[in-house]
């Protein structure tokens, strides 16, 4: 690039700025539309990675066009295309264009989305999409929150808004099940609690939080002097969707006085269904709730979002004057975003939930979601029709546990050969399942909400789990 009196070096002309952008585009519409055909998963080795990207930057720029070819051809591809309509391990995410592209467009107008002189249009679009999740949980107007970069962002803040709505115990302690996601275990120790205080309550067979065992663990602890700070309840846990009893934890936390969170960062959105509500009935009693738009909601990284029933309680502990951020007080009812949570510097993550839900409508997304429910349900009987496969507990939330069962076999063997076959669905590249453990027996694990996942997506899938349980040695 040329250097000269007027520019910096760091500016393109607007002819390079277009080329590059569009092949920027081509790029990835190219990806997107073949995605069905190529791998799930692809990984590479550091050594391998290193040996072409180790070293110091360069000092003089390249050419712009084969820096984005290489890093479209050796960087991006090597990952789990978690967008894949084959992709079924851990939690997918499948986002849609036009969310893509309000992050694009948010980085071009480079919006910081802290307070609502430096951005009222983009703050005003994150009150109204938090807006619609009030509406969708059933919380009254009282509530407030804001977007966050996922789940485990919005447990710490909410953790941080029960301990100080609770005036700051000093010894507190916060409860929740062995299903439970990690993400609450670390924002309850970077809220300050000890981790000897972190309870995991022991779950049901129904992988639901066992209310017996958690309110014996608090009357313990109070007997000893403990604070009992949040019980935190998961709406969608990550191995079995299964969801605890809420209306029975929120009966018991108001008349302990416990804060109650409910973490639904990847259920909640099913609250858009019919079946979904009914599953997470209740859900609107807790005192703060956690989703994630870049799970169900098809939205790209990051769109998470925290809800809590009395906004005023996520301000009174976020809120912190400072000096040289003087001039943004705008005035009642003109929330700057930053005094809700821990990032002062924010990207507009509402905007690509609002672009997206006006460009195709909600009842597209509803019908999207419905559509991952379904498909779960369907695998779940076409497994019951399959000599060799074991549903392990029932469909939830569209997460399907099953195995590969042949009969005559232990827990020890069955977990060998399963473990077997997933390594060979891995190997095979073209569809990706996961795998957890229940209660001690090691299951197979898919999780289907890609709005663009087909039945025979998941059905090519599980013949592939049956052909290879079948054929697996050591049978
Ligand atoms: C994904 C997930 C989290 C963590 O959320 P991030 O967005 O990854 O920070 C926490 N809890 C549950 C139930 C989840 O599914």
């Amino acid at each position: 690039m040329e250097e000269s009196d007027q520019h910096s070096g760091l500016e393109m002309t607007p002819q390079q700025m277009r080329e590059l952008a569009s092949k920027a585009t081509d790029i990835l519409v190219e990806r997107i539309c073949a995605l069905g055909s190529a791998k799930a998963w692809d990984g590479e080795f550091r050594e391998i990675l290193a040996r072409e990207f180790d070293g110091p930057p360069p000092e003089s720029g390249r050419v712009a066009e084969e820096v984005l070819e290489q890093v479209a051809r050796d960087v991006l591809p090597y990952g789990a295309q978690l967008d894949h309509p084959r992709f079924f391990g851990f939690i997918p995410s499948s986002p849609t264009w036009p969310g893509i592209l309000a992050d694009f467009l948010a980085s071009g107008y480079n919006i910081n989305t802290c307070s609502w002189l430096v951005s009222s249009g983009t703050s005003h679009l994150e009150l109204v999409v938090l807006d619609w999740f009030r509406n969708w949980i059933g919380y009254p107007e009282t509530a407030g929150g804001l977007m966050t970069s996922g789940g485990s962002a919005a447990s710490v803040e909410a953790i941080v808004a029960a301990r100080d709505s609770a005036g700051f115990p000093q010894q507190p302690v916060v409860y929740m099940s062995d299903q439970s996601h990690s993400a609450l275990i670390r924002a309850a120790s970077i809220a300050g609690v000890r981790r000897e205080h972190i309870r995991i309550v022991r779950s049901d067979g129904e992988f639901r939080i066992d209310m017996n065992a958690l309110r014996q663990l608090v009357s313990e602890d109070r007997a000893k002097g403990l604070q009992p700070l949040a019980i935190c309840a998961t709406a969608g846990t990550t191995s079995t969707g299964s969801v605890d009893p809420l209306e029975e934890m929120a009966d018991y936390c108001e008349e302990e006085g416990i804060w109650l969170h409910i973490d639904s960062a990847y259920g909640g959105f099913a609250l858009l269904t019919e079946d979904g509500k009914k599953e997470l009935n209740g859900i609107n009693r807790a005192d703060s709730i956690g989703v994630d738009a870049h799970k169900w909601f098809f939205q790209p990284y990051e769109a998470g979002a925290l809800i809590v029933k009395d906004g005023s309680k996520l301000e009174n502990a976020f809120s912190i004057r400072h000096d040289a951020l003087q001039d943004t007080i705008w005035g009642a009812n003109h929330p700057n975003f930053s005094d809700r949570g821990l990032q002062l510097s924010r990207s507009p993550r509402a905007l690509k939930i609002w672009m997206s839900v006006q460009i195709f409508g909600l009842a597209r997304f509803r019908e999207a979601i419905q559509r991952g429910l379904d498909l779960a349900n369907r695998a779940a009987s076409y497994i019951e029709t399959q000599p060799v496969l074991e549903l392990i507990t029932p469909v939830s939330l569209g997460i399907v546990c099953f195995r590969v069962n042949l009969g005559g076999q232990d827990e020890q063997s069955l977990e060998e050969l399963n473990r077997k076959v997933l390594a060979h669905v891995f190997w095979d590249e073209l569809t990706f399942i996961s795998s957890t453990n229940l209660k001690g027996k090691f299951s197979l694990r898919m999780c289907i909400l890609n709005h663009t996942t087909t039945w025979d997506d998941v059905q090519r899938t599980l013949d592939l789990v049956v052909r290879i349980g079948s054929t697996t040695e050591d049978r």
